[in-house]
């Protein structure tokens, strides 16, 4: 105990002198209270905690619906009451298919009935709980039967279907099988309908996560024959949350779609399968071998097809709707009580779910305790903190889209940001969000410790960027999609952020039934000590916003990640417009055909639509007067103001990320609002910055590009609009 006291004032007093100037929205004299206050926190932090935890949010599988689910909510509603919270659970009442009918059949030439079952294993309990455990599928999958031959289309994404044309191979009426992986999952069925197929299986290839890669579960972390990952194919890139209520909440009485006109269900039916039902599959396929890097890790040869295996994929779902629990709990802050910082992670599962997402949902738990005892003790933060354990995440980000809908007004007014995670590991700090924050987060990493090396997480992670051929430089990634943030930033604009650990605990149990506690303690974070400086990372953040006396945004960086994006965008035209004149010499000059073996099939490929010039001017110039602007700014003490104009200021600078939303949205999904992040409409989670304009030019609509142009560049005068309103507030 001793020896901790000594050690803590040292840290207080070194981090104090060191980091003094350097905590952006702390005027001077309030720096080295602030340190003190996270130095607390962070002694407070307990591993035994998580460990505790774990084994009771995973104990069984809690998928949305399910009773075990409900009793988890109810019991970190008590938990936050006892730490000081104002806590309550908010009930979302939303579609949920369960699966009735599953049937794969191989017709021939070798029949094969598909097992869909992945077999318990020794050491772990859990993993033969039998009835308990959710069925593999993929969520909202629509009802079908249908039987056809099949195609190998590798990943299944764009790139692969240019391929199979260059074959001179056709998806139409066809069964496609793809691998997991390449983009997120949902992408594979979407496509695959768009060019005619009639069905869609996905499989977990040894080559990506079984072993190929390592010892399979339960020797190893990786994926062993039987397992399937599950997952949610939602067309979540139209819009995530409940199918039947876009854009407004799943109340009980809400007005809801009728099931067959929610265009985010799938259009054909989807099935996930493991590598053991797999391979009879695939090695009943003829026609030409794969290319070599679609080949994967089965012994056997890789060949296209179609045919001449003929398959028959049966598919019904209970489609009910399902209460989702969402867990809020509320510490209201002593001097801005209407400021809020929020907090998130999911805690629902698709099976036990100790790594996604209970290893992210305890880690929130601890920071939470700890801040609600500093507060008792009369450290209450300025502003008011809120947590949330979210359910329904799995199945399309659902429980955390309908709060953020139901409360959209009340969040665009009082909420300054959102900090999300979603399940932790071991290894370097991952940090994505707006880049208005990025500052403040740097200063963060450089504050909190590695517990394998002892450096801070942000020396550790910049080592690895740069071993691995990158700078020195801390950076945001952008935010795409894939967990709860998404209602937050880009639909009700609220600057956010999404952290964890990760990078040293590569496995196979990713929505699979072995994603399990005992499978945690061996591969992910045996000793909890990334938990715990995961909840050192998110809670200082969250202290810091809610005590800054201006809230820490910074806009130097942002401008030149935007600038650098524009760039990007420019450059990939130039690029493009290159290699369509090079492919038009080629075909003019039949290259192409005199290329190819005369003995393997070949289709001619067409001449493409040569690529215009686009004028980026408007963007450039919107973007020059931003950076005079952000110069004009930066060039304010806004932490020596005194109190009343930072009051004001801080009002203004909540709404920044509101500015970069447009109520008309993307095109064709105006669900999503922000002119600078966007899932990809093929890509998925994947992100697509200034995605207006990108998208429109990878998809070679040019009219489209150039509106899209003169909409951001609105977005980014209104952005100067802005910054000229700080600036006269602050002077
Ligand atoms: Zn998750």
């Amino acid at each position: 105990m001793l020896k901790r006291i000594v050690f803590l004032s040292f840290f207080t007093l070194t981090f104090g002198t060191v980091l003094a100037q350097n905590i952006t929205g702390f005027s001077a004299e309030n720096v080295a209270d602030q340190l003190d206050l996270e130095a607390q926190f962070e002694a407070r932090l307990s591993a035994e905690n998580l460990d505790t935890w774990m084994q009771r949010l995973a104990a069984e599988p809690h998928w949305v619906g399910t009773e075990y689910g409900k009793e988890n909510a109810e019991w970190m509603m008590e938990q936050f009451k006892s730490w000081g919270y104002d806590t309550k659970i908010e009930t979302y009442h939303i579609l949920f298919p369960y699966p009735k009918i599953r049937e794969l059949k191989l017709l021939g030439p070798e029949p094969y009935q598909a097992t869909l079952k992945a077999v318990p294993v020794e050491g772990d309990p859990y993993t033969a709980q039998g009835d308990a455990l959710l069925p593999s599928y993929n969520a909202f999958s629509t009802d079908g039967d249908v039987e056809a031959e099949l195609v190998f289309v590798n990943y299944g994404i764009p790139s692969d279907y240019e391929e199979l044309e260059k074959l001179g191979i056709d998806v139409k009426g066809k069964i496609v099988i793809a691998k997991y992986y390449g983009s997120w999952r949902g992408i594979k069925p979407k496509l695959a309908a768009e060019k005619g197929a009639i069905g869609c299986i996905i499989y977990s290839d040894p080559e990506d996560d079984g072993y190929v890669r390592g010892d399979v579960y339960p020797e190893g972390a990786f994926k062993n024959k039987t397992g399937v990952q599950r997952g949610s194919v939602m067309d979540m890139p139209l819009y995530p949350g409940d199918v039947l209520t876009p854009g407004y909440a799943a109340t009980k009485d809400a007005k809801r779609l009728d099931r067959d006109k929610a265009p985010t269900i799938t259009k054909i039916p989807v099935l996930p399968i493991s590598y053991e039902d797999a391979q009879p599959l695939l090695a009943a396929l003829g026609g030409p071998v794969a290319p070599d890097n679609w080949k994967g890790g089965l012994p056997l040869t890789y060949h296209i097809g179609p045919g001449p295996a003929r398959v028959h994929l049966k598919l019904e779902f209970d489609w009910k709707i399902t209460p989702a629990h969402n867990v809020i709990a509320t510490l209201k802050g002593r001097t801005y009580p209407d400021q809020w910082v929020m907090r998130g992670n999911h805690h629902d599962a698709w099976v036990h779910g100790a790594n996604d997402p209970v290893s992210g949902m305890i880690a929130l738990m601890e920071e939470a305790r700890v801040i609600g005892e500093l507060a008792k003790q009369g450290t209450r933060p300025k502003r008011t903190i809120v947590y949330a354990a979210w359910d329904a995440e799995e199945p399309g980000l659902i429980g955390s889209t309908e709060w953020v809908e139901d409360h959209e007004d009340e969040l665009q007014e009082k909420l300054v940001a959102y900090v999300n995670t979603d399940g932790n590991g071991r290894g370097f700090f991952r940090a994505g969000g707006s880049h208005t924050l990025q500052s403040m987060v740097r200063e963060v990493a450089d504050a909190v410790k590695d517990p394998q090396t002892g450096v801070s997480i942000k020396e550790r992670r910049i080592a690895a960027q740069m071993v691995n051929g990158g700078d020195n430089s801390f950076t945001l990634s952008a935010l795409g999609s894939g967990s709860d943030y998404t209602p937050f930033i880009q639909h009700a604009g609220i600057a956010s952020l999404n952290i964890g650990f990760g990078g040293e605990n590569a496995g196979g149990e990713y929505h699979t039934i072995y994603d399990t506690y005992p499978h945690y303690k061996r591969f992910k974070d045996p000793e909890f000590a990334y938990g715990v400086t995961l909840a050192n990372a998110a809670g200082r953040i969250v202290l810091r916003i809610a005590n800054a006396d201006v809230l820490p945004f910074e806009f130097k960086q942002w401008q030149s990640t935007v600038e650098g994006y524009l760039k990007e965008i420019m450059d990939e035209t130039d690029k493009k417009r290159q290699a369509i004149e090079k492919h038009n010499k080629l075909v003019a000059q039949n290259a192409y055909q005199l290329a190819a073996d005369p003995r393997k099939p070949f289709a001619k490929p067409a001449r493409k639509e040569a690529v215009p010039y686009l004028d980026f001017s408007p963007l450039q110039n919107s973007l020059a007067q931003l950076g005079q602007r952000i110069e004009e700014l930066e060039g304010l003490e806004l932490e020596s103001l005194p109190a009343n104009k930072q009051e004001a200021l801080n009002k203004a600078l909540k709404e920044t990320e509101q500015v970069l939303t447009e109520s008309s949205g993307l095109p064709r999904r105006p669900w999503f609002r922000h002119q600078l992040y966007a899932p990809g409409f093929y890509t998925g989670y994947g992100v697509k910055t200034l995605p207006g304009v990108r998208e429109a030019i990878e998809q070679n609509n040019w009219k489209e590009a150039q509106q899209q142009i003169e909409k951001l560049s609105g977005t980014f005068l209104a952005m100067d609009e802005h910054l000229k309103k700080l600036i006269s507030l602050a002077e």
